[in-house]
């Protein structure tokens, strides 16, 4: 068992870290105050290559995995800059276009998606399905060699930021039950696709919308993979990376609130001269918070391993858990730093009460804690399923 980052891994976490704390928590809150997007951030990035670390180097990547889109992902987050793109853009539709999508897919949509001048976005959750996706109303018709796509999808983070969304659709009626998903390439200024923006109590730079889909006509080369077969390999492709990438962006959080209050309560003093930080009322809760974020970095730090090993059904158990893991101490880790800062904690100057929502949403997005207890439950335990 090895607990060590590989001196290329330290130097990209060095390297990640000293460009999130550039920017820091105020640009990111900002950006997000003034409905505008991290694109500086973004770009910087893209152009030191750290948005591609994960795509293989004949597309302009970085030629690792997933380990080292974790590493990307905690460190902005734990600079106070947790992007959530990273996770949709790099981690989910890079994945699943370089394992399933055809050799020009690859040549067309990767070298943007790894120096950040691309995004793609994915739609998978639909307002009737919720996190039943065997519902999934959105209908892929054939017309000619084109495709026709109908539905509505919701929630969808950065399609204003996106060239292109990658859509998740039926090629079955929804009656029969039985879920047959096609994934779609979707430029997002395609006739027929609408968004509105939805109002998320979430400070956060990244907008969720929903989407119409009337008769969206495609080519037939929009469809990821060579045929209909791709579709559900090509889907689940997308979920270890999102679970262990999400996850490392709720580490990063909670390491960013613990370290914020422990900074502020070693120094802060209200009862003569001893900081409040020597309370235990004060300091174990963050000591506490501080053990549960370093339980789920090891858990994602397994995931990673396992996944870049290529032992995918193991990840997934590994990348459930990690996901699990994070949204709960990265929770737990930014209520705990607001109470130790008291009132300072709910000012926007401190930096902590600004990320409430994001964690929140953490727990419920993008597989919510429930349905991963439901995933443990029965893969794990061998339990009967409920619904
Ligand atoms: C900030 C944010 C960003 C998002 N970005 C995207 C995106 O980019 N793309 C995308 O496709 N989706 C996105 N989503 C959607 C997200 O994946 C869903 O919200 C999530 O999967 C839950 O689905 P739902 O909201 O329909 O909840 P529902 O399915 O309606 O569930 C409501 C509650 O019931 C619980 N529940 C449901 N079924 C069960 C069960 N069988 N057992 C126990 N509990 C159950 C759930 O856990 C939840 O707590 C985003 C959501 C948020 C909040």
């Amino acid at each position: 068992m090895n607990f060590d980052l590989t001196p290329e891994q330290d130097q990209l976490r060095d390297a990640v870290r000293a460009l999130g704390r550039k920017y820091g928590h105020g640009y990111f809150v900002e950006k997000a105050r003034a409905g505008a997007h991290t694109t500086e951030l973004w770009q910087e990035a893209g152009r030191l290559g750290y948005l591609g670390v994960n795509i293989p180097t004949e597309y302009g990547g970085g030629g690792s995995g997933i380990t080292e889109l974790a590493i990307v992902c905690e460190e902005l987050a734990a600079a106070g800059c947790p992007l959530l793109l990273l996770v949709v853009s790099p981690a989910i539709a890079a994945t699943v276009i370089n394992k399933h999508g055809t050799d020009e897919q690859r040549k067309r949509h990767l070298p943007g998606l790894a120096d950040g001048s691309q995004k793609i976005v994915f739609a998978i959750t639909e307002p009737e399905a919720g996190s039943n996706f065997h519902r999934l109303g959105t209908v892929a018709r054939r017309d000619g060699d084109d495709w026709l796509l109908t539905g509505r999808k919701c929630y969808i983070s950065g399609v204003d930021e996106a060239g292109h969304v990658l859509v998740v659709a039926r090629t079955e009626d929804s009656s029969t039950g039985k879920l047959k998903p096609a994934l779609f390439i979707v430029p997002t200024d395609a006739p027929g696709l609408e968004r509105s923006k939805l109002d998320m109590e979430i400070l956060s730079p990244e907008n969720q919308f929903l989407l119409y889909l009337d008769d969206v006509r495609l080519p037939a080369d929009a469809l990821v993979g060579e045929s209909l077969d791709a579709g559900l390999p090509a889907l689940f492709a997308g979920l270890n990376p999102e679970r262990i990438t999400v996850a490392a962006m709720g580490a990063g959080t909670g390491r960013y609130a613990v370290e914020r209050a422990s900074e502020y309560t070693a120094t802060r003093k209200v009862w003569g001269g001893r900081s409040i930080g020597t309370h235990q009322g004060v300091a174990h809760p963050l000591a506490h918070a501080a053990v549960q974020v370093e339980l789920a970095r090891l858990m994602i730090h397994k995931a990673a391993t396992l996944y870049d090993a290529g032992r995918d059904l193991e990840a997934g158990v590994a990348g459930n858990m990690a996901k699990y893991a994070a949204g709960e101490a990265a929770a737990l880790a930014v209520d705990t730093a607001v109470q130790a800062l008291g009132g300072a904690g709910m000012t926007t100057e401190y930096g902590v009460a600004t990320l409430l929502g994001a964690v929140r949403a953490g727990r419920i997005a993008p597989v919510s804690r429930e349905m991963i207890l439901n995933f443990v439950a029965q893969h794990v335990l061998g339990q009967d399923k409920s619904y």
